[in-house]
């Protein structure tokens, strides 16, 4: 298992739909494998591969969860149905999202409460859940990693706004950039 570089906004495998898993085999074990340990190096919740830099339907989780679902795990070829997400401002406080591939900053931005997961768990084996809160929200970040879309690109233009003037300032949007979990300094602290 290997500790991998988070890639960053500006990496084309973040901006582009990533294929489908079409062999549960040693590869695609040895790459969740290496999903959970920078996950878990970097102290995140989730992690697509395209986080690094493969560009495969894969994401591993980990948070607590009031839906029955296992508080860590991973899914293969994702299919998610996303409830209605309100109209209304995104709260600063409670709905405050962030990123390893956007790391240090986080915006507010509304999600979904529910959402329906079906996929396939590392073995091939079909999974089918349902999430909320928090969970639901996990869920539906790393779906999109998938297709190719960051938090920021769902940002309403207030924020966006914000979010690409520090993207600029920090010199992101261009190939090449990582950051090594466990080796450069926490981006959210923790
Ligand atoms: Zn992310």
């Amino acid at each position: 298992m290997t500790i991998r570089p988070v890639t960053i906004l500006g990496e084309p495998v973040l901006h582009r739909r990533a294929d489908e898993v079409t062999a549960f085999d040693a590869e695609l074990q040895a790459i969740i494998a290496d999903m959970y340990e920078t996950m878990d190096a970097a102290n995140g919740v989730g992690l697509a591969a395209p986080q690094i830099g493969i560009g495969l339907r894969i994401f591993t989780y980990k948070m607590e969860n009031d839906d029955d679902v296992p508080e860590r795990g991973v899914v293969v070829n994702p299919m998610i149905t996303v409830g209605k997400i309100s109209g209304n401002p995104p709260s600063t406080d409670d709905e405050v999202e962030g990123c390893l591939s956007v790391p240090g900053v986080d915006f507010p931005l509304k999600r979904a409460e529910w959402v329906r997961v079906r996929g396939f768990d590392a073995e091939g084996s079909p999974l089918d859940f349902e999430a909320t809160g928090w969970f639901a929200r996990c869920m539906q970040h790393e779906y999109d990693h998938l297709d190719g879309k960051l938090y920021v690109d769902r940002l309403n233009p207030r924020y966006s706004k914000k979010a690409k003037r520090v993207a600029k300032n920090l010199g992101w949007g261009v190939p090449n950039l990582t950051w090594m979990p466990g080796v450069d300094p926490d981006p959210f602290g923790h």
